[in-house]
């Protein structure tokens, strides 16, 4: 039986394909109005003073690091339960991560021991550098998992108290509140990614948002090569990259923020489905949502099985029968060039280790109907009892 489920689906409609086909049948592909007209979305929603958008997410978050100054030999405070950009945009400045630990609930950083660390970072730092010296700690750089902010009001107390930049990656939470604050809104500067699993997509793509001016027109000349204002095409004040985005992913990326409280409504309801036909399963936990998330933004929904249970086994048995499914995540300072670089080893960070052993996404996405879920729920709930 092909059941046909996938793990993640765009949630496209006739007027977002005819927005992309509007701007290919014009001679300006880049550097037109859309892109302007995309990034206003973002000032809308979020009520940021500046949007910039650019290719992809990891472009977006490298921008904010080199506007927030970080450079060779600097620390910064992340977490290790993320995707890996947000820790990959430090090593490109050759900046240090600092990981600390999550909290088992939510999987989001955990602010105490971000206190911790800011007050005691040699403790904190990698094997591999704790002889350097006069490393000076410049940012924290949380990360909203899964669609949940991080407890942002405790880490910018801790950035404020330290006179710390604060770099909030809201990759995977266009749209959620936090104490009523939108998602992106909360640190000095916020970034939303738009591959197409993401809550809306633009192909490729990513915003930034922040109320610094000064930051946006250095992020802007940044993405365009390096030009300031003034300065002509082959002018470039600093050195600079192409994280531009397209015309046609802007066009796209503004006909799915006209619908993204559908979009986002959507995703809660498949949510509520998954919850309610999982609480029935023995041995399976569903996500945790915590008081101060006023919104979750559903960006994948990732189930925990108890210890005892192999969760690889079981993930094994149900892509046999056709339902996807990834573990999510696998902790990034396991993955090979970071242990390599730092010497990170397994037991360095048990929450996230843990919670990367048992947690396991399910297809999800706007797009799945209720019998979709409930063939994944029945299939998984069939396996369970064949452990
Ligand atoms: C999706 C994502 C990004 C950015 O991804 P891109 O593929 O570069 O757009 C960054 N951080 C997190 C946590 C993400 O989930």
């Amino acid at each position: 039986m092909n059941i046909k489920i996938s793990m993640s689906s765009p949630d496209l409609t006739d007027a977002d394909r005819q927005a992309v086909i509007d701007v290919i049948n014009t001679p300006i592909l880049s550097m037109g109005k859309h892109t302007p007209a995309f990034e206003k979305t973002f000032c809308d929603l979020t009520g940021a003073k500046h949007a910039i958008s650019v290719n992809s997410g990891t472009a977006g978050l490298h921008l904010c690091v080199r506007a927030a100054g970080i450079g060779a030999g600097d620390l910064v405070i992340t977490t290790p339960f993320s995707f890996v950009a947000s820790t990959n945009v430090l090593l490109f400045e050759n900046a240090v991560p600092v990981f600390v630990d999550i909290d088992p609930r939510t999987g989001n950083i955990n602010p105490e021991l971000v206190a911790d660390a800011a007050r005691n970072i040699e403790k904190y730092l990698p094997r591999n550098t704790q002889h350097a010296t006069r490393s000076t700690l410049k940012a924290l750089l949380p990360v909203d998992v899964f669609g949940q902010p991080a407890d942002m009001d405790a880490i910018n107390t801790i950035a404020q108290e330290r006179g710390l930049t604060v770099i909030e990656d809201s990759c995977e939470a266009l749209g959620a509140t936090y104490k009523g604050r939108q998602a992106g809104t909360l640190g000095d500067f916020g970034v939303f990614a738009f591959y197409p699993n993401k809550q809306i997509t633009t192909g490729e793509g990513g915003v930034i948002i922040t109320d610094d001016d000064k930051a946006a027109d250095f992020m802007r000349a940044l993405r365009n090569q390096g030009r300031a204002p003034g300065d002509t095409w082959l002018q470039h004040t600093h050195l600079g990259y192409n994280y531009r985005i397209d015309e046609m992913s802007a066009a796209l990326g503004a006909s799915q923020m006209v619908r993204l409280e559908e979009l986002l409504s959507k995703r809660e309801q498949v949510a509520a489905w998954y919850e309610s036909r999982l609480s029935e399963i023995a041995g399976v936990e569903v996500p945790f949502v915590e008081s101060n998330t006023t919104r979750m933004s559903w960006f994948v929904y990732v189930i925990r099985f108890d210890k005892k249970i192999n969760r690889d086994e079981i993930a094994k048995r149900l892509e046999t029968r056709g339902v996807p499914v990834r573990p999510y995540f696998l902790p990034i300072h396991l993955q090979p060039y970071m242990v390599e670089k730092f010497g990170y080893r397994e037991g360095d960070f048990p929450v996230t280790e843990d919670l990367g052993r048992r947690g396991l996404a399910v297809p999800f996405s706007g797009v799945m109907t209720e019998e979709q879920v409930d063939t994944v729920c029945n299939i998984l709930h069939e396996e369970m009892k064949r452990q």
